[in-house]
C-alpha cells in the first residue's frame, strides 16, 4: 500500500512497494506523473520483473519473456498423453503424441533436424541417435507412441524385418521425396556432396527440382530417396 502524507511543503512522502522504505517526491512531479510506486530505478526494475514472472506450465520452473515452458524438453513432453492404449500388457500404456502427425507418426521439429516425435523423444531421453543404428523402432508397433522404453534402435535391415514381421506396409513417402522421384541416385549423391559449395538456387535447375528440395536434402540427414 502506498502512503501519502504532506510532510514538508512542496514534497510528498510515499512508501516503496518493493523495499518498503518511505521516500519523498516533489509535489510538482506528482501533479504531472502521479505518485511513483517505487523509490528508485533498481526497485522499479525488481518490481516489474516480479510482475512479469511466469512459471513453466509443465514443471513449474521460472521462465522469462512470456514463454509457457522453461525448455524445449518441457514443451515437447507437455504435448504427450501418457494414458495411451495398452498394446501389450507387459509394456504398459503407450504415450501418445498429441501434436501434429506425419504419415501416422508424431511430427515435430527438434533442432531443425527431426521430423518425427518418437525420434525426438528418444534423443531427449538417450542422446544422439548413432549413425550405425539410425532407425528408432517401436516395440509396441504404435507409430504415434513416444514412450522411450517402447522404442529400440535398429539398422535399416532391422527396420525392414520388423516391418515384415508385423505385416506392416512401408509408410508412403514424404511429399518432398515423391517430388524427387526424377532424381537419380547419382544426382542425389552429387547434391549431397555439393552442400556448402554452391547455392541451392543454382543447383536445383540442373536436376529439374525446386531449390527447396535441394535444401531439404542438405538439411535432413534422414532424408531418403524412395
Ligand atoms: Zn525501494
Ligand atoms: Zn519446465
Ligand atoms: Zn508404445
Amino acid at each position: 500500500m502506498q502512503k501519502q502524507s504532506s510532510s514538508s511543503p512542496g514534497r510528498v512522502t510515499a512508501q516503496c512497494v518493493q523495499c518498503g522504505r518511505s521516500f519523498e517526491m516533489w509535489r510538482s512531479y506528482v501533479k504531472r506523473r502521479g505518485i511513483s510506486k517505487t523509490c528508485n530505478a533498481s526497485c522499479r526494475e525488481a518490481w516489474t520483473a516480479a510482475r512479469r514472472q511466469r512459471w513453466c506450465l509443465r514443471c513449474g520452473a521460472s521462465v522469462v519473456g512470456g514463454r509457457k515452458f522453461c525448455t524445449p524438453e518441457c514443451k515437447f513432453w507437455s504435448r504427450v498423453d501418457k494414458n495411451g492404449p495398452v498394446v501389450r500388457v507387459e509394456l504398459g500404456a503407450c504415450w501418445i503424441w498429441t501434436g501434429s502427425k506425419v504419415v501416422g507418426y508424431g511430427g515435430v521439429t527438434h533442432g531443425g533436424l527431426e521430423r518425427y516425435a518418437h525420434r525426438c523423444a528418444w534423443i531427449l531421453t538417450n542422446g544422439p541417435i548413432p549413425d550405425e543404428m539410425p532407425w528408432v523402432l517401436h516395440r509396441c508397433d504404435n507409430p504415434p507412441c513416444v514412450r522411450p522404453d517402447h522404442m529400440f534402435l535398429g539398422t535399416a535391415l532391422d527396420n525392414a524385418r520388423d516391418r515384415d514381421a508385423k505385416g506392416r506396409h512401408p509408410p508412403p513417402p514424404h511429399p518432398l521425396e515423391t517430388r524427387n522421384r526424377k532424381l537419380s541416385d547419382e544426382g542425389f549423391a552429387e547434391i549431397q556432396a555439393l552442400k556448402g559449395v554452391v547455392r541451392a538456387a543454382d543447383l536445383a535447375p540442373r536436376f529439374g527440382i525446386a531449390p527447396g528440395s535441394v535444401r531439404a536434402i542438405w538439411s535432413n540427414p534422414h532424408y531418403r530417396k524412395p
